[in-house]
């Protein structure tokens, strides 16, 4: 069941004619990415398509073609041929969005977690692919739809995001091989990267310095911990989506193994991301907290004091690395 599955996919898409495509909560680029590049495909093949989500796409993600068209389940109460869940690793990741599950005739997933279980009538898992987006080339072939320039984009987004720019240990020569692909489009690279990975909000270059400062190392340095409070974000101006990749800078002190970062968010629990570096993992870690995610890159949402919960976390972490 666990297998990429085109096929599948386009066959669940054809038989419907209204499509709700549905990203992950707090989403991230290769949500937004896959979602927004399935609504252009799917709107050139004359289907009806919404994309939601429970959050607001991130700032830095509101230039993609598309972006403003997110809706949350409540502002569009219509019913749908198909449910499409895109980068959501299992059902809680909907939020607000399972409720969509009741008006929809069938429901269907694109996904690129190992810890996915499987939840849609059609699934298209590949634990082994660096991001949805990388997996969305096969999946618009196999709809016979064009690769657009605004495709192109949608799907650069979510690869290079999800790769750490072409980074991480997750990128791969399919990763570059759909690059090749998207660059024959003309794609903007420069333009996108410094949008992308080298311009930072004021808002995230502030509380980057929170973080710093909360930054404390166990293990003899091979643990970064870091913690984010509401009065943080609220010091800043700024937003969830800010803290977004700062748990990659504990990771960047030379001899730490793992780092996490915790950040009170607006639902009341306590965020976390966690990371590893080779040959390390996080996702069993998360998993057993009640999340999921990657090898190297996972998340867990949790309820109680930041504190407490970031001491059962960096307990756990510590346990992984011994
Ligand atoms: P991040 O730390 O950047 O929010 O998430 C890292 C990875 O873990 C992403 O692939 C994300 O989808 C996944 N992830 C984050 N939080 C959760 C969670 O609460 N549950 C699950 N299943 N996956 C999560
Ligand atoms: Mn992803």
């Amino acid at each position: 069941m666990k297998t990429r599955n085109p096929e599948g996919i386009a066959e669940a898409i054809r038989k419907a004619e209204t499509v709700a495509v549905c990203s992950h909560i707090y989403p991230d680029g290769d949500t937004v990415g896959s979602a927004l590049a399935m609504r252009l495909a799917l709107q050139a093949m004359g289907k009806k398509v919404q994309v939601f989500c429970q959050h607001k796409v991130p700032d830095n993600l509101a230039f993609l073609p598309g972006a403003a068209e997110f809706r949350r389940p409540e502002e569009n109460t219509d019913s749908f041929d198909l449910l499409l869940a895109v980068d959501v690793s299992d059902e809680g990741r909907l939020g607000s969005c399972i409720e969509l599950k009741k008006r929809c005739a069938h429901t269907a997933q694109i996904d690129h977690h190992g810890t996915n279980p499987g939840y849609a009538e059609v699934n298209s898992i590949d634990g082994a692919a660096s991001a949805t987006c990388t997996m969305l080339r096969d999946h618009l072939k196999a709809l016979g739809t064009e690769l657009t320039a605004d495709i192109a984009v949608c799907l650069y987004t979510g690869i290079s995001t999800d790769t750490g720019n072409f980074s991480f240990d997750c990128t791969d020569a399919e990763a570059f091989d759909v690059m090749s692909d998207l660059m024959k489009t003309g794609l903007p690279i420069a333009q996108l990267s410094l949008r992308l990975f080298r311009e930072r909000s004021k808002e995230q270059i502030l509380l980057l310095g929170k973080a710093i400062g909360s930054l404390e190392f166990r293990a003899d340095g091979r643990l970064a911990v870091m913690k984010l409070t509401k009065k943080d974000f609220e010091d800043c101006g700024a937003l969830s989506e800010h803290a977004d990749t700062l748990v990659n800078y504990g990771l960047e002190t030379t001899g730490t193994q793992m780092a996490l970062l915790g950040r009170e968010s607006d639902d009341g629990k306590i965020k976390f991301s966690l990371r590893a570096r080779e040959p390390y993992c996080v996702d069993g870690i998360a998993k057993r907290l009640g999340g999921g995610g990657h090898a190297r890159a996972s998340g867990v949402s949790m309820e109680g004091s930041l504190g407490e919960t970031t001491e059962t976390v960096a307990a756990e972490m510590l346990k992984g690395l011994n």
